[in-house]
This record gives structure tokens, C-alpha cells and sequence, in this order.
């Protein structure tokens, strides 16, 4: 019988997972995952912690795993003479360094005379399916996302009930990972994903399309870590919301926000540089201070203001942060600090459990006003009144932000020495926005 590689990356799941159902038709497969220095070694503490989590629990519901550290274009093909393998399977990967990764182990592999056999990806509609009628990559979300749900996606695979795994090569211990004490994660594997996606659906799901903009409420799903992982599969949660009783215009924001991270992903397919770079060339001339003490305090979550605090403290203590707050807190950096997104987005990618680059790199650039689609540049989050609105009794404040907890509302969104004054800082953007437009408009 052939002897086939499942290379797991970023879909740490059997279930409705099309790369392992074709393996396990092709022979008896070896599970493997590549501890690759080029991804672990950016990665922070919440991420490793979460992944080595996320990897025991695969390991214990296969029985077992070959875990390897290196350079996949070195490991997978030695893996494959080692084990005799007559094929390697991964779902696609479609960004910028695990295209090129890919293509590089496969380029190895083939001169072994191995295939390495894409199947499925992590998105519902692949990245790069989608064009506009004139047959351009799509830069604007709405006419995507119609394309998107005109598309359709395929049905859930079922778990492959019989794999013949083949456990006896030599694995690697998984890395003990040293957390911070205070530091607070999510359950982690295909279980946990599974069934905090149930308990949304029955519990979370109605009111979602009122509720989600309230950091104070914990009304969102949560399930942006285990779509990360891959620990289940998009296509899975919609065809879940195709058969929710919750009422409709919640059903359809949360298939929306799932089409925002495909989205963002068929972006930087097209414009790989986006995840460095701003993806209007003409942000090249924006004027932009290094980053300074009043950066670090922005990391530390000190800089007076409460809810952007609080934002960058729950990201210290649970390596997430609620949608509306990212958006608040990353307006700050860039508008009230006047400091590049990158130096934002690198720290979020730090940090983030779900730290996924299409994401986080296009949801800091429509916030700077630099990406695809065009955020108005004059709007500049109040983050007093974005507190105010958001979390109207101060909730989410007084959880995250210790000092703040005996304040009642409405006093607890107002600033505590702050490090910048917002209505100078506005003003001074708007006329650097203005600046820019101008300059541009020539
Ligand atoms: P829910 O509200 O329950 O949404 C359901 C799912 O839809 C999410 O799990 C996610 O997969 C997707 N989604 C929702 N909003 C967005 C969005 N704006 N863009 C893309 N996908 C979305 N999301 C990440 O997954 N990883 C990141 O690294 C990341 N960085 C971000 C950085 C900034 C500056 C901003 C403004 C947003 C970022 N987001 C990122 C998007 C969004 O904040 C998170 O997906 C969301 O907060 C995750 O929580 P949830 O699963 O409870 O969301």
C-alpha cells in the first residue's frame, strides 16, 4: 500500500478537510506538521502557546503526529525518503511566503519524482477566484462580497471514517512554550472550535448583528483563532447559518464577516507587497513620526485614554482584542500618534492569537485610510466618544483596566492624563490627510 504525507499547516482538523480525505483515498497516511523557524520565530508567546495546544490535541485524536523543525524544503522531502512516500498533501496556502514555500517544496519534491497534491484551502471560495466583469482583481468590498455569495462554496466533506494512519516514524517533542502568568487563552483544537461555534449558534448567533459592535456585551462568535488554525473549516459554519433559526439580519452580517476575510485574503493575493506596503502607492508621502515612548505606551495600554487602554491591555491578557476596539486603538496609533500602521500591525501580529496577515495587515491599512477600500480620511475614531457609545456603562474599562474600576460611568471614558490632546491630534491629521489629497489630486 502507498505511503502517503498529510502535511497539516493551517488546517488542524479531520473533520471537512478534502487534503486529508484525498490522502487517506491514495494510501496510509503519515500526519506531519513542520515546525518552520521562518513562521515560529516571529510568532509571540500567545501564538506558539495556542499552536503547540492546538497540535497536542490533533496528535491525541489521531494517536499520533511526526513533528519536525526546519526549513520544509529541506524536512518534507527527507521526510519522504525516509518514510517511502509516494505523495504529500496540503490544502492551498495562498499567502505571500507559503506560496513561495510551496512552490519550493514542491520544486524538491519533484525531483525525487513526488507530487505534492493541492486540495481545498482554507477559504470558502478560493482566493483568487473571484474577478470583476472587466477581469480585475476586485478593491472594494461590497462588489466582492455580492460575488462572493453569487459563487457559492462546495458542501462539507465528511471526516474520512477509516484513515489508515501510519504512526512509527521518529516525532519530535512539541516546544514547552513559557507563558506569562496573566496570561488567559482559548481552549484550542477541532473539540474546542466545534463546540464554541455550537454554543454561538444556539446561544450567541441571535441579536449578532445588534450586539457585535459592544466590546462590554461579548457578543461576538470568537471564532477567529480557530479559522486561524484551520481547526474548522469556513464552509462548515456556513452551511450552519444556512439552517439557523437566529433571526436573519444577524445570519447575514455574520456570512458577511466571514466574506471580509476572504476578502482580505484575495487582496493580498493579488498585491502580496499590501501586507508591507500601503496599498495606495500615494500613502507613500504621508508624513509619519518614528515610533517613541508614546508608542511603547500604546503597547503597554497607558496612554491615558480608556478604551484604547483597555483594547491594548485585553490584547496583553488574552492575545485578542474586540473588532470595534482594534479599530479604535489602531485610529490611535495612526491618527492621534501619527505613527506608520506597520509598527501597529507588527505589534497586533505579536500578539494576536488570531494573528493572520491578510486580516490584520488590511484591517490596519483601512484604517489608515491607505487600503482597499476607501475608509473616508477624515474620520478620526474620538476614542472618549467611541467609549461612550460602545461601551455605554464602562464594562469593558473597568475589565481591563484595574485603576479605572471604582469610576462610574459616564466619567470612566473621559481621559486620565493623556498623552496627546485628540482635538489637536485630530486636527493636525486632517490637515496631513488634506496635504496628502491635495498633493495627489495635481
Ligand atoms: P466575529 O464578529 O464573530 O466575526 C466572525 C468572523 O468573521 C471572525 O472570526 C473573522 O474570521 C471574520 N471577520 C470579522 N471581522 C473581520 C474583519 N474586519 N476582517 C476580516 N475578517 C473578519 N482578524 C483576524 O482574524 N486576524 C487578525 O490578525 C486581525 N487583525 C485585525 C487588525 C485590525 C486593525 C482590525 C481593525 C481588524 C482585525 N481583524 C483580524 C478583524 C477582526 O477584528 C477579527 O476577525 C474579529 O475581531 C475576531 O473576533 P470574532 O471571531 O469574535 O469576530
Amino acid at each position: 500500500m502507498d505511503r502517503i504525507v498529510m502535511w497539516f499547516r493551517r488546517d488542524l482538523r479531520l473533520a471537512d478537510n478534502p487534503a486529508l480525505v484525498e490522502a487517506a483515498d491514495a494510501g496510509e497516511v503519515v500526519p506531519v506538521f513542520v515546525l518552520d523557524p521562518a513562521l515560529w520565530g516571529p510568532s509571540g508567546v500567545s501564538r506558539r502557546q495556542y499552536l503547540t495546544r492546538s497540535l497536542r490535541a490533533l496528535r491525541d485524536t489521531i494517536g499520533g503526529l511526526v513533528v519536525r523543525t526546519g526549513s520544509p524544503p529541506l524536512v518534507v522531502p527527507s521526510l519522504v525518503m525516509e518514510m517511502k512516500a509516494t505523495s504529500v498533501h496540503v490544502a492551498a496556502d495562498f499567502g505571500p511566503y507559503g506560496t513561495r514555500r510551496d512552490d519550493a517544496v514542491e520544486k524538491a519534491l519533484g525531483e525525487l519524482g513526488v507530487p505534492l497534491v493541492r486540495t481545498g484551502s482554507s477559504y470558502a471560495v478560493p482566493p483568487g477566484s473571484l474577478l470583476t466583469a472587466d477581469r480585475q482583481p476586485f478593491k472594494v468590498f461590497t462588489p466582492f462580497s455580492r460575488a462572493w455569495h453569487a459563487h457559492g462554496w462546495a458542501r462539507a466533506n465528511a471526516t474520512p471514517d477509516a484513515v489508515r494512519w501510519a504512526l512509527s516514524a521518529n516525532s519530535e517533542e512539541l516546544p514547552t512554550v513559557e507563558m506569562p502568568r496573566d496570561l488567559r487563552l482559548p481552549e484550542a483544537g477541532e473539540e474546542a472550535a466545534t463546540k464554541r461555534w455550537q454554543q454561538f449558534l444556539e446561544s450567541g448567533l441571535h441579536g449578532y448583528g445588534d450586539a457585535r459592535n459592544r466590546p462590554d456585551l461579548d457578543a461576538t462568535s470568537r471564532m477567529s483563532v480557530h479559522l486561524k488554525w484551520g481547526e474548522i473549516h469556513p464552509r462548515t459554519m456556513l452551511a450552519s447559518l444556512a439552517t439557523s433559526s437566529a433571526d436573519a439580519r444577524s445570519v447575514a452580517r455574520y456570512r458577511t464577516e466571514l466574506a471580509w476575510r476572504e476578502f482580505y485574503a484575495d487582496v493580498l493575493l493579488h498585491r502580496p507587497d499590501s501586507a508591507r506596503k500601503h496599498f495606495r502607492p500615494e500613502f507613500e508621502a504621508m508624513p509619519y513620526e518614528e515610533p517613541d515612548e508614546r508608542f511603547a505606551a500604546w503597547c503597554e495600554g497607558r496612554t491615558g485614554y480608556p478604551i484604547v487602554d483597555a483594547g491594548m491591555r485585553q490584547l496583553l491578557s488574552e492575545g485578542w482584542m474586540h473588532n470595534r476596539v482594534r479599530m479604535i486603538a489602531a485610529s490611535f496609533l495612526v491618527k492621534d500618534l501619527s505613527i506608520h500602521w506597520q509598527h501597529g500591525a507588527r505589534h497586533f501580529m505579536r500578539w494576536l492569537v488570531d494573528g493572520d496577515l491578510p486580516s490584520n495587515m488590511h484591517g490596519w491599512q483601512w484604517t489608515a485610510g491607505s487600503g482597499t477600500d476607501p475608509a473616508p480620511y477624515y474620520r478620526v475614531f474620538n476614542p472618549t466618544e467611541q467609549g461612550k457609545k460602545f461601551d455605554p456603562d464602562g464594562a469593558y474599562i473597568r475589565r481591563y483596566v484595574a485603576e479605572l474600576r471604582e469610576v462610574p460611568a459616564p466619567e470612566i471614558h473621559e481621559p486620565r492624563n493623556p498623552i496627546v490632546d485628540h482635538a489637536a491630534e485630530r486636527k493636525r491629521a486632517l490637515r496631513d490627510y488634506e496635504a496628502l489629497r491635495k498633493s495627489t489630486a495635481r
